[in-house]
């Protein structure tokens, strides 16, 4: 038998309720301290020795967001559940139930949900990949020289 198949549970996992899968932990979404994010939890759904890339789906509450960051890996990204906001760079943008979103390397990015629902989506990634860089308050000065970026990153007590 293939190593890399037996390794795993089971080939098949049932979806459950709510956005859950069977034999999927339900993760904090980071353990990283420096980190800055609200809300959010992550599901490791495919992951293997013999992939060169992982699919997670990180769910953020209602007001919740991820950790704004850029790093050299790349993100797709597909809504799989509620709506929310996302910026990539310095494009803010409403994202709903199945929209796509690409993050290129280097490129600030942040995920948030609405303030009345959840924001759920699939990520794929990079297996190896490098750390992801936090913004200096350099960094969050230039970005919120955008109007419209400055809006998404809200109050200065969130980002700094
Ligand atoms: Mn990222």
């Amino acid at each position: 038998m293939d190593d890399t198949i037996s390794s795993l549970p089971r080939p098949s996992r049932r979806a459950a309720r709510d956005y859950r899968w069977d034999q999927v932990e339900v993760r904090p979404y980071k353990e990283d301290e420096r980190a800055l994010f609200k809300k959010v939890s992550r599901q490791i759904l495919f992951s293997d020795p013999a992939l060169s890339s992982e699919l997670r789906y990180f769910e953020v509450e209602a007001g919740g967001f991820s950790t704004l960051e850029r790093h050299e890996h790349m993100h797709a990204v597909m809504v799989l559940r509620g709506r929310g906001e996302c910026l990539v760079g310095r494009e803010v943008r409403n994202i709903e139930l199945h929209d796509l979103v690409i993050v290129p390397p280097w490129t600030w990015h942040q995920f948030r949900a609405g303030a009345g629902e959840p924001l759920g989506f699939l990520c794929m990634v990079n297996a190896r990949r490098d750390k992801p860089q936090l913004p200096t308050p350099a960094d969050l000065a230039e970005l919120r020289k955008d109007e419209s970026v400055a809006r998404f990153l809200g109050g200065s007590e969130e980002q700094r």
